[in-house]
């Protein structure tokens, strides 16, 4: 927006409209102060001419007052001496009375019969008097000695005059009487010598009318401003002065004033409207530079936005005629081609979802009347009938009265942002359900320790309730001992990311609200949350495992006690009893030797059971000292190849191969085995007796050995041909003494398969049986690989005790 622009009619008008107010305001002021002051002006010179009327009728009685004491004494002097006064000597009393008093024309002394003297000589002869002493009723003698002052004289030039006359009795019987002539022109020159020019005045008596004028210029009591103001009166005669001002007066004032308001008036006014103006013009220069920066403002963020990509729209609303620009990106968010026409802004409002319009209307409300900032999130619909969730944000634009002109902004789609956040909010419910109905404790803290929460479980591992394990500090639930030792991993790990704790799962001690330490498996793991670091420890109360662990391995050591006891009862009492069993079997076998002519047949018969009844004994004590060995520890471990050790077990059994014609295959059998070599051949050995000796009758045995990988080592299958057994005796079969047969059928003690199972077990395998009754038998073996490092501890272990096993052994 250029600022220098000019401004378009509407503009123009805005700046002159205010101008013009102030120029009509103020023209009414003016001639409202106008009038007011023509108003005031008037009611001045009325008071103005009241105050002259008051002070010149003061000065005027004043006057009358004093020469009426003079006219008095005087008179009481011509009294006192009886009217015989000498004329010179009147002539001089009078002469000097009269010389200061301009307004006095005359003083006479006359009786009935005229005028006796007049002084000055000469003076105004009388045209007659008005309202004369008597005229009004008074007897002559009432009246003597007494000034009467006030009738009205007329002078023979015809101008007006007063008289105050003085009667007093002469020395002859008769009245005479002092007159004195006042000038009433003259008397109010002097009376007022200072308002002369502005004012006209008149004295009038109450029985002549205002015709009588002491200034020379009449005044008609019903003049403008004119005032009037009691002097004196006198025999019913009333004296009022009479004021008004000239009309030159008067128009020397009203001019002046009247121009001196209208001239500040219009000063004013023109001052005014040039502010009106001048504030008018600022005010607009200013809102252009809010546009200018509006638009700035807006084109800036038409620029992110389009440096933000392809999802966001930006859009125009022109408010006054409901216009709308929407650009290409928008309308391809709807799903609209992007040149798609807009008719008005009812295209936005009308794709809004019904539920979220209201939200949207008050949004904009808002921002135009309270300039809260526009952004909402609402639903569009698109063009193939589903809503996209959208962001606008905007700015209006005002004009110069502050109306909303323009409004533009941007429109967003973040559907799938939307679904993102609605997908993490399910997934925290989801969490927040699965902490709050774990079993073990969960907590969340912040970088400080401090807990912020707790689920149900805490109170059940630690005793606290989660509402008070909030805002307390984690070390709350760690043994004192251990406290600065965790605050320092805390410290560490954020310093360093170096970590004890974080991220590994450790059995420690926590405490317990009632003080006892608690066994806990601890897992915590870090969580960023923008800057926030934010720990999740996910405590596992292990008092009841620990207590269940505790409890087996005593039960285990017991149970190892007892049997150490019993395998070292066993081969002690096997070895005792092997001594004792020889001399029956010797000395039965040397009395079958030497003595058998001197044994009748039962004698001879019953020698032989006990010779061979102690040959089984023997082989019974022999598998039990097997037996109790065959639980020591592995042995010599070598890496051998088990063809070899197999082929030493068929060696061993030469005359059992030979007798019986039996054959033994090997299959696949693995090139290398790790384990103790001689246990290895022992466990077949055992194995392949029981197949030659368990054959059918009058079938030579035939035996296969396998082998396949299976687990950490090998899965070897013996099988045969043999007479087999009933299935539910597969498993009972390897306990010691368990025999299927009669020893008068198959010789044997019934511990060989015990003693393969202990040797295979104890090699940490497992050996099991598969038969049907007459079908053969599969024997299946499986032999872990020895780990390697244990070569140099089984060495260390070796007792040389392998060797002793086979001492005596059976099949
Ligand atoms: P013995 O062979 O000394 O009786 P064993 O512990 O070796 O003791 O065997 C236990 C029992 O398992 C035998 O008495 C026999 O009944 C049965 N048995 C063992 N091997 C076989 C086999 N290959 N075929 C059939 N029965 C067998």
């Amino acid at each position: 927006m250029d600022l220098a622009a000019p401004f378009d009619a509407r503009t123009r008008l805005g700046l002159v409209l205010p101008m013009l107010v102030v120029v009509v305001v103020g023209i009414a002021v003016t001639a409202a102060t106008a009038s007011r002051s023509q108003d005031v002006r008037q009611q001045a010179l009325e008071r103005f001419s009241q105050a002259e009327a008051n002070n010149t009728a003061r000065i005027l009685s004043l006057r009358l007052q004093q020469d009426g004491h003079a006219v008095e004494r005087m008179g009481a002097r011509l009294a006192i001496r009886g009217g015989a006064m000498p004329e010179s000597e009147w002539r001089a009393d009078a002469g000097a009375y009269l010389s200061d008093k301009p307004w006095l024309r005359a003083l006479y002394v006359a009786d009935e019969t005229g005028v006796q003297w007049v002084e000055p000589e000469g003076g105004p002869a009388m045209a007659g008097l008005v309202g004369a002493p008597g005229g009004t009723g008074m007897s002559q003698s009432d009246m003597l000695g007494r000034l009467h002052a006030g009738a009205v004289a007329r002078f023979e030039d015809g101008s007006d005059g007063m008289t105050a006359y003085y009667p007093f009795a002469d020395g002859t019987g008769g009245v005479r009487v002092l007159v004195a002539l006042f000038d009433i022109a003259a008397m109010l020159r002097a009376s007022r010598p200072a308002y002369d020019e502005d004012f006209d005045v008149a004295l009038t008596a109450s029985t002549d009318g205002p015709r009588l004028a002491g200034s020379g210029r009449a005044v008609d009591p019903g003049t403008p401003y004119g005032s009037s103001a009691p002097v004196t009166t006198s025999y019913d005669v009333g004296w009022t002065l009479h004021t008004a001002p000239t009309s030159s007066f008067v128009r020397r004032m009203q001019p002046r004033t009247g121009l001196g308001v209208w001239m500040s008036g219009i000063g004013l006014t023109l001052l005014g409207a040039s502010l009106a103006f001048m504030a008018q013009l600022a005010r607009r220069q200013a809102v252009r530079l809010a546009d200018v920066d509006a638009v700035r403002r807006t084109s800036e963020q038409r620029y992110n936005l389009v440096v933000r990509g392809m999802a966001v729209g930006v859009w125009d609303w022109g408010i006054r005629d409901n216009t709308l620009g929407w650009s290409p990106n928008a309308m391809r968010m709807l799903g609209l081609p992007p040149d798609h026409k807009v008719a008005d802004a009812g295209f936005f409002f009308d794709r809004i979802h019904p539920d979220d319009q209201p939200a949207v209307r008050e949004a904009i409300e808002a921002h135009f009347e309270m300039g809260e900032p526009y952004a909402p999130n609402f639903r569009m619909r698109h063009e193939h009938g589903h809503f996209v969730w959208c962001h606008a944000t905007g700015q209006v634009l005002l004009d110069e009265t502050g109306e909303p002109v323009r409004m533009a902004g941007s429109i967003e789609d973040i559907t799938e942002e939307r679904a993102a956040e609605e997908a993490r909010n399910r997934s925290e419910r989801r969490l927040r359900a699965v902490t709050q109905s774990a079993v073990d404790a969960v907590l969340t803290t912040n970088a400080q320790g401090i807990i912020e929460e707790a689920n149900p479980a805490c109170e059940r591992v630690f005793g606290y309730r989660p509402d008070e394990l909030v805002g307390s500090n984690i070390r709350i639930l760690t043994p004192t001992e251990h406290r600065r030792k965790h605050d320092y991993y805390i410290k560490h790990y954020i310093e360093t990311g170096d970590s004890n704790i974080v991220g590994k799962v450790r059995e420690v001690y926590g405490v317990h609200r009632d003080g006892h330490e608690i066994p806990i498996e601890l897992a915590v793991t870090e969580y960023k949350a923008g800057d926030d670091r934010i720990f999740i420890a996910t405590a596992r109360d292990l008092s009841a495992r620990k207590a269940g662990e505790a409890e087996r391995e005593a039960f285990i050591a017991r149970l190892e006690q007892t049997n150490a006891e019993l395998e070292r009862f066993n081969f002690a009492a096997s070895h005792d009893l092997r001594e004792p069993l020889r001399m029956i079997g010797n000395f039965s076998q040397m009395l079958l030797r030497k003595h058998a002519g001197q044994l009748d047949e039962n004698a001879r018969k019953a020698v032989e059971i006990c010779a061979g009844s102690a040959q089984r004994m023997q082989a019974l004590l022999d598998d039990l000292i097997s037996f109790s060995r065959a639980s020591d520890d592995l042995g010599q471990i070598e890496t051998f190849i088990p063809v070899d050790m197999i082929e030493l077990a068929r060696q061993n059994l030469a005359e059992d191969f030979e007798s019986s014609q039996a054959s033994l295959e090997t299959v696949h059998l693995p090139a290398k085995l790790r384990t103790n070599p001689t246990r290895f051949s022992r466990v077949f050995q055992n194995l392949i007796a029981n197949s030659i000796k368990y054959a059918k009758d009058g079938e030579a045995p035939k035996i296969q050995i396998s082998a396949a990988p299976y687990e950490q080592g090998w899965l070897f299958t013996l099988s045969d041909k043999g007479i087999g057994m009933r299935p539910e005796y597969c498993e009972q079969i390897f306990e010691p003494f368990k025999r299927l047969h009669p020893a008068s059928k198959y010789s044997g003690t019934g511990m060989g398969l015990a003693i393969c199972r202990k040797i295979v077990n104890n090699a940490g395998g497992r050996i099991w049986a598969e038969s049907e009754l007459g079908e053969g038998s599969r024997f299946y073996v499986y032999w872990p690989e020895a780990p390697m490092d244990t070569d140099a501890a089984a060495a260390v272990n070796m007792t040389g005790s392998d060797d002793s096993m086979t001492e005596g052994e059976s099949a």
